[in-house]
Formats: structure tokens, C-alpha cells, sequence
């Protein structure tokens, strides 16, 4: 056993989630059990719970009327702020809640800056902060369906006109739709040409799925969607392809030549 549990009696269990109100996992870290545990105890002491339950005239009335936060909402209401904003979410109040739950002026941090401490620490936390591969190919799928919600996609264009400051700013051309040419059958023989291997570190077609759960990329060596002429084309993974966007002029020197020389040494 443990050295550093305390044991779970009723009183301290009583004193820590009515009196105090502490979260359950602020119990666990104060205890030194898991959340698992700490829940199974409350329910066995039957430890009431002093949350508010979460209505939909409640979360209204704080959250479009008042006009608080998730978290101010959590604070009164002995919930956590994700578990609120999913409710408003489930309820149909406000949708897309989590990326506007706590942004703009409704954190409590709203433009407040950020020291150099403060961000170090985020960094330090982010870092320790690993995706699972089937959490990764969860985000990878919702992605996808995202990109194909038109709506969504107007949002990012809105989003990134504030771009044309940027130095990754092409104009707007990611949005650009690609030839109609560039089908399924054009990227097939290109991946059969490339041996469905990526042409810049030769991850297989195989391995990709293993670990992003999507297939090999076509990427236009001179960027122009519209050009899917054999010539201009090449299997990239997904790693390869975000990283030929920076250095243009690089890549597609580079891709020009390489496959310069495969053409001629398929005629040679
Ligand atoms: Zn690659």
C-alpha cells in the first residue's frame, strides 16, 4: 500500500466535497487515491453532491441572460466548466461551444498579457501533454468532417483574410477547389508510380493509415491546384506535405528534379 493515502472515512469525504467543496479531483490529489476510487467511496457514504442540477432554464438565464461564463457558471453552480459546457451544447444553446465557451470577453483573462513565466509554464505543461494514436485519429477524422462543412470552411476564410500579413499567405488559394482532373484515378497511378511510398522519407501508404488513419497525400509540385498533369504531381504523407508548404521555391525545385530524373530514366 501507499504510504501517502489517507484513508477515506465518511468525515473526511463529507468535510472535503460538502463543506469545502472541493472537486473530485482535487479530493484524489488531496488524498492520494484515483478519481475512480474517491467516486465509488462518495457513492458508497452516500455523500450527497452539492452541485445545482443543470437545467435548461438555468443555464439560459447564466449564460445568455447574464451573460457568464462556463466557468463562473461551474463556480456557482459546483460543476466543472466542461461538464457545463457540454450541457449547453447538449440543450442546443449556444453550438460550437468549445471554441467560444471561455474566448474573447467572456475569459476572465481577456486581455490580460501573458508574462514570460506564464507562458513557459504552458509550454512545460503542453510538452508533458501526449495524444494517444487513437485520440489522434479521432482528431484527424472530426478534422476531415469539418473541412467538408461548407459553413466551416467560409469561417476559416474569414478567419485567415487576416492573414495577408502573414508570410505563409498565398492569396487565398488553399480554398481554391482542385481541377476536376484531379480524381481518384489520377492519384491512384501516381501513388502506383511512387510505389505508394512518400517520396520524401518513404513512409508506405500502410504505415500512414497505421498512424494517422488517412492515406498517403497527392501533393502539386508547383502548388497550382489546377495543374494535375502527372508531371506535377507526387505521393507525399501527411508529415512531408505540411512541410513542403514553407520553402516553395525549394521543394519544387527539388520535386522538378527528381522526377526529371525518373522520366529520363524510364526512357533510358
Ligand atoms: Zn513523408
Amino acid at each position: 500500500m501507499r504510504g501517502k493515502q489517507s484513508l477515506l472515512t465518511k468525515e473526511l469525504l463529507y468535510d472535503l466535497r460538502v463543506e469545502q467543496r472541493k472537486y473530485i479531483d482535487e479530493i484524489a490529489r488531496k488524498t492520494g487515491w484515483g478519481h475512480g476510487t474517491i467516486w465509488r467511496a462518495l457513492q458508497k457514504f452516500n455523500v450527497l453532491s452539492w452541485k445545482r442540477r443543470l437545467t435548461e432554464d438555468l443555464l439560459r438565464q447564466k449564460y445568455i441572460v447574464e451573460k457568464k461564463s462556463t466557468r463562473e457558471i461551474g463556480e456557482e453552480t459546483g460543476w466543472e466548466r466542461h461538464c457545463v459546457a457540454r450541457k449547453i451544447k447538449q440543450f442546443g444553446i449556444a453550438e460550437n461551444l468549445l471554441s467560444i465557451c471561455n474566448s474573447g470577453e467572456k475569459n476572465g483573462r481577456y486581455g490580460k498579457p501573458v508574462s514570460q513565466e506564464t507562458r513557459r509554464k504552458i509550454g512545460e505543461a503542453n510538452s508533458k501533454w501526449k495524444r494517444s494514436d487513437a485520440l489522434k485519429r479521432k482528431v484527424a477524422l472530426a478534422m476531415k468532417r469539418h473541412w467538408q462543412d461548407a459553413e466551416f470552411k467560409r469561417k476559416m476564410l474569414e478567419c485567415s483574410l487576416k492573414g495577408e500579413e502573414n508570410s505563409s499567405w498565398r492569396g487565398g488559394n488553399s480554398f481554391e477547389p482542385y481541377s476536376p482532373d484531379f480524381n481518384t484515378m489520377i492519384k491512384w497511378k501516381i501513388k502506383k508510380r511512387d510505389n505508394c511510398t512518400c517520396q520524401l522519407c518513404g513512409k508506405t501508404e500502410g504505415e500512414e493509415m497505421e498512424k494517422y488513419g488517412c492515406k498517403l497525400a497527392v501533393h502539386h509540385i508547383d502548388y497550382d491546384k489546377k495543374n494535375s498533369s502527372a508531371e506535377n504531381l507526387i505521393t507525399l504523407c501527411k508529415v512531408c506535405n505540411n512541410k513542403v508548404n514553407l520553402n516553395r521555391q525549394y521543394w519544387k525545385a527539388q520535386f522538378q528534379d527528381k522526377l526529371m530524373k525518373f522520366h529520363s530514366g524510364e526512357q533510358g
